[in-house]
Formats: C-alpha cells, sequence, structure tokens
C-alpha cells in the first residue's frame, strides 16, 4: 500500500516517535525520521525505507545543517515529538537553573524552532503537529509533583498558539496529548501502549489534514481544555 504522502518525525529513536514512525510505514508514508545519536536508534534504522536524519533539537547549528540537508522536499506531516521530563526532583525550591532552562529549550522552545524552519516545506494542505501533553493544559490543576514538566507543556501550548498566526489557512496545526504511555518516559504502570497511542494519532492526523486551523486533542479525537 503506497499514500504518497511523506512525513518528517523529530525525535523517533524509542517510545512515541518510533511507534509513530512504524504505523506512518504500515499507513504506506514515505518517513523520514530524526535521532539524537543514530548509533543508538537500531530499532529505527532497521525499519525498511526510512531515511534516518541526525537531529540534536537544542542545537541551532544542526537545526540549520537539517534544514539544508532537506532543501526541496515536501511533506504532508511534520510532527515535532521529541520531549524530555526534566529532573527526578520537580519540587520549585529545589529547581536548578541549568535543568529549568533545559526543560523549556527542549520541551518549549525548540519544538518551535524546529517549525519555524521546516514548516514552509508543509504541503498547503498539511498537518504540523507537535507533542503536547494534558499536563499541558492550565485549566487543569493536577501533575504537582510534575509541575516543571506540566509548565513546559503549558509554554509549549502558549508557543504553539503564538506560532500559528504563521501558518497557511489551509494547513492543520495539531497539539496533541498521546495519552498515559508505556514508554520510557511514560514508565510501565501508563494506562495504554504505543501501538494504541501511535495508531488512534495517526488517525486524527488524517482526519484533521485539510481542514485548516489549530485544536488542541487526545490521540482519540477528543478536544481538550487549553
Ligand atoms: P521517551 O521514550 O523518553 O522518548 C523521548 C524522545 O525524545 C527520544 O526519542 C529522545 O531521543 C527524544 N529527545 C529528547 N530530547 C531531545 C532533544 N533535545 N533533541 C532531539 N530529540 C530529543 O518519551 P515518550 O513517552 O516517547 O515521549 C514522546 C513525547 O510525548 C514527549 O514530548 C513527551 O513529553 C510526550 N508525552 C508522553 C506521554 C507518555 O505518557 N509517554 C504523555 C504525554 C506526552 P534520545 O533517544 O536521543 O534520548
Amino acid at each position: 500500500m503506497s499514500t504518497n504522502k511523506t512525513a518528517l518525525i523529530i525525535g523517533a529513536s524509542r517510545g512515541l516517535g518510533l511507534g509513530l514512525v512504524q504505523r506512518l510505514l504500515e499507513d504506506g508514508w514515505n518517513v523520514l525520521a530524526t535521532v539524537r545519536d543514530p548509533a543508538r536508534a537500531d530499532t529505527l534504522s532497521a525499519l525498511p525505507g526510512v531515511q534516518v536524519e541526525t537531529l540534536e533539537m537544542n542545537s541551532g547549528s544542526q537545526l540549520d545543517a537539517l534544514q539544508q540537508r532537506l532543501q526541496g522536499q515536501v511533506f504532508d506531516l511534520l510532527f515535532v515529538n521529541a520531549g524530555v521530563m526534566g529532573p527526578g526532583d520537580q519540587n520549585p525550591e529545589r529547581a536548578q537553573l541549568a535543568d529549568v532552562g533545559e526543560l523549556f529549550l527542549t520541551n518549549a522552545v525548540s519544538p518551535i524552532r524546529v517549525a519555524q524552519r521546516l514548516a514552509p516545506q508543509l504541503r498547503e494542505d498539511g498537518v504540523l503537529a507537535f507533542m503536547s501533553s494534558i499536563l499541558g493544559s492550565v485549566a487543569i490543576p493536577d501533575g504537582s509533583e510534575m509541575c516543571l514538566y506540566k509548565a513546559s507543556k503549558a509554554a509549549l501550548n502558549s508557543m504553539i498558539n503564538s506560532f500559528v498566526t504563521l501558518q497557511q489557512p489551509q494547513q492543520t496545526v495539531l497539539a496533541m496529548h498521546p495519552g498515559w504511555v508505556k514508554t520510557d518516559m511514560g514508565g510501565e504502570n501508563a494506562e495504554i501502549d504505543v501501538l494504541t497511542s501511535t495508531r488512534g494519532m495517526l488517525e486524527q492526523i488524517k482526519a484533521n489534514a485539510g481542514k485548516g486551523g489549530l485544536q488542541f486533542i487526545n490521540y482519540k479525537g477528543e478536544s481538550l481544555i487549553w
């Protein structure tokens, strides 16, 4: 099966990014996927037909180099998935500048830098997706033990809202909550597996392509409160 569609997944060495690549390949897409260290991306590299690119998202020079290498490519989907949990101890009293800086740079600022460089290569009815989280909702008070991570995803949502004004009207922008998923980050007690989450997210991407506008939704397509 071939869809003639092309996706670029940012952060695909493991977890949800890797799962997204697998679902897209099963659905017949051409897939380009980035990892920080190709030497630690054996599962991804073994998938037939994936173009693996190197990207440390927090490096401006690596972002510039990726943009150069991908010049002329057109994407139906650009999915910025990469993210981190931040320090193990998220008590604001003990938060360190370097940890908080890295967390917010990775989760809120770098995804927008990726999008600013690569969204111009998105097809007119393409989808630009960011991996947010329900924890990014400022209206939901849960998650005090992960308050720094939660704030970084709220900041990502805010940055997405600021960035969206730069998009073409037919392009869809999604802030996606993948569910609570069994990955290195989600842990083994999480509610759903990577297959369920990524299958759902791909359905939502396809359902929203060409609709235009910005949505904050989960992997089932339910709207979430900002
Ligand atoms: P994961 O298994 O820890 O994977 C995180 C991915 O992000 C890895 O591929 C990692 O690459 C990459 N990454 C981290 N920092 C990066 C950077 N500076 N530059 C480039 N790549 C970087 O986590 P996951 O559960 O799959 O999470 C994926 C996304 O979903 C994250 O944005 C996370 O916040 C979000 N999310 C997850 C859940 C959940 O329940 N799992 C829920 C809500 C939202 P390396 O292998 O090189 O470290």
